[in-house]
């Protein structure tokens, strides 16, 4: 059974809806900068339990949360730090965007990973972490948490082992006098207003040294953030959330929100559905910062439906290891051409299951599994001029394509350009060589080349002939199989690896590979 059918039959199983209707279900993503394709694992996760809920005709609602009010703590290294330095500190609605035509920091890279959700299929209901604060539905459990402040504190203590000194209190104050969160710490609650200094300087942020009163209500201050992840809950009625697997050890941040939401607050915490990292070529989020790790780049390099699989097609307590310039591509749409073989097959078993929950939601109702052409094949044949994808995709099917076969190959086709193009390790680049590269044969090379030579010249071969005859020819020459190919590649591609060689040949004019071989052999 695939994970989200079992998380959703365990939900069903364990819980009851608490306004009694609809289950919520909550996702977050603080946007610091261009979201790690990681954070789509989150979106993908809880997005496929809702589809899954739905199917089940159970009621549900996945909202999504825009974190635009936690502090800008340091700057990307895509963008000018000269001009974005004096913003550091401040809540991210309140740093400029990079771009005109947005209204803050946040808006501008939120709208570059909401648009990664919608390509993907997935669309939860957005709404804003200031929006939240502002409408004054955040105060009541701010008052509870200052009021509380030393049972939070003991909480801290004993499940995190962070030692908080006795005048701390659960808020950031944004500062009225600089406008920055990160640099204020807050003291005293008298019931209505909390005493801060803004006198913090941590990493660059400059603190302006202000001190005064504020009311900490609609988003004047911000809870700190596991105390704010418990208080979400209960503010909205959350009934299911899951987090990453680094949240979620003893005594980590699922833990301590945990510990609040029950203790502090009386709420049960939601449902939760721990999961592993989502790597990018054996990289953490933290540490893979690189071209290609972002959602939106990992995502404009696979079709819809590849790109879901990726997301959805692990167990959640397995790690997902994409490399953008690596052999993880082409494998990952051979694995979608098996899910695929089994639904031709007409199977009814977790392969096919997982390709109709890869499909985009609205093309799951009529599900197609067209045949396809092996990726690494067709981003072998978009290089090679002289080479008709769609004869060569009928030659390797054994047959005309029918439409959707026919469409399905052309965006086949496009992906692999894009991925030639962008990430594509050499070993996948091909270069058909016009004239005759330098190369140093052996004898035995030489003679092979003539006997093959010879053997085109007294007929038309198929690939299937000529993949033969290479073989005999470890005997009849006699050659070993990789000396051959390597010859072969390296005098019509320049380099020592390539594809099966029979077909290779095949598909080449006959002249032009009979006149290369000969010359390659004198
Ligand atoms: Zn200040």
């Amino acid at each position: 059974m695939l994970w989200a059918d079992r998380i959703a039959n365990e939900i069903r199983d364990t819980r009851t809806p608490r306004d009694g209707k609809t289950f919520l279900i909550r996702d977050e993503k603080t946007i610091s900068g261009r979201v790690h394709v990681g954070s789509m694992r989150g979106v993908a996760i809880h997005g496929l339990v809702a589809e899954v809920l739905a199917e089940q005709g159970v009621a549900n609602e996945f909202r999504f949360e825009i974190g635009d009010f936690d502090p800008f703590d340091s700057i990307p290294g895509y963008l000018d730090a000269e001009k974005f330095r004096e913003h550091l500190g401040k809540p991210l609605y309140a740093v400029p965007s990079p771009e005109q035509g947005f209204a803050n920091y946040a808006e501008y890279f939120g709208a570059e990973f909401t648009e990664v959700h919608k390509k993907s299929g997935f669309v939860p209901n957005y709404y804003r972490a200031t929006e939240l604060y502002r409408s004054g539905k955040m105060d009541p459990f701010i008052k509870t948490a200052l009021e509380r402040a030393s049972d939070i504190r003991r909480i801290l203590k004993e499940v995190s082992g962070s030692e908080k000194d006795t005048s701390w209190l659960p808020v950031s104050v944004v500062c009225e006098n600089c406008g920055k969160m990160m640099t204020t710490r807050a003291y005293d609650f008298d019931g209505e207003t909390v005493a801060y200094a803004c006198d913090r300087n941590p990493d660059e942020a400059k603190s302006c040294g202000h001190t005064g009163r504020v009311a900490p209500w609609k988003g004047a201050a911000k809870l700190f953030w596991k105390i704010d992840w418990a208080a979400k809950w209960v503010a909205l009625g959350v009934d299911i959330e899951g987090g990453g697997k680094d949240h979620s050890t003893r005594g980590g941040s699922r833990d301590v929100a945990n510990h609040i939401s029950r203790e502090v607050f009386g709420y049960e915490p939601p449902f939760d559905i721990p999961y592993e990292f989502f790597l990018v070529g054996g990289k953490k989020m933290s540490s893979s910062k690189g071209r290609g790790s972002s959602a939106k780049d990992m995502c404009d390099l696979f079709p819809p439906e590849i790109f879901r699989l990726i997301l959805i097609g692990k167990d959640i307590r397995e790690q997902i290891d994409i490399d953008p310039s690596g052999e993880s591509v082409p494998r990952v749409y051979d694995w979608y051409d098996e899910l695929a073989e089994s639904v031709r097959a007409g199977e009814a078993d977790d392969h096919s299951r997982l390709y109709a929950l890869s499909e985009l939601p609205k093309n799951q109702a009529a599900l197609s599994a067209p045949w396809q052409m092996r990726f690494r094949e067709v981003a072998f044949i978009v290089q090679m001029a002289h080479l008709s994808l769609k004869e060569e995709a009928a030659r390797v099917k054994g047959s005309a394509l029918i439409e959707d076969e026919e469409r399905a190959l052309d965006v086949r086709a496009r992906y692999a350009k894009f991925w030639l193009t962008t990430y594509a390790p050499e070993e996948f680049k091909y270069e058909l060589q016009e004239e005759m590269p330098s190369a140093v044969l052996s004898d035995t090379q030489k003679k092979a080349l003539a006997m093959l030579a010879e053997y085109l010249q007294n007929g038309e071969r198929t690939g299937e002939e000529l993949h033969v005859r290479l073989h005999e020819m470890k005997t009849g020459v006699p050659i070993q199989p990789k000396e051959l190919f390597q010859a072969i590649y390296r005098i019509f591609l320049n380099r020592d690896s390539g594809p099966k060689a029979g077909w290779f040949l095949a598909g080449l004019p006959r002249d032009f590979v009979i006149a290369r071989l000969k010359e390659a052999a004198a």
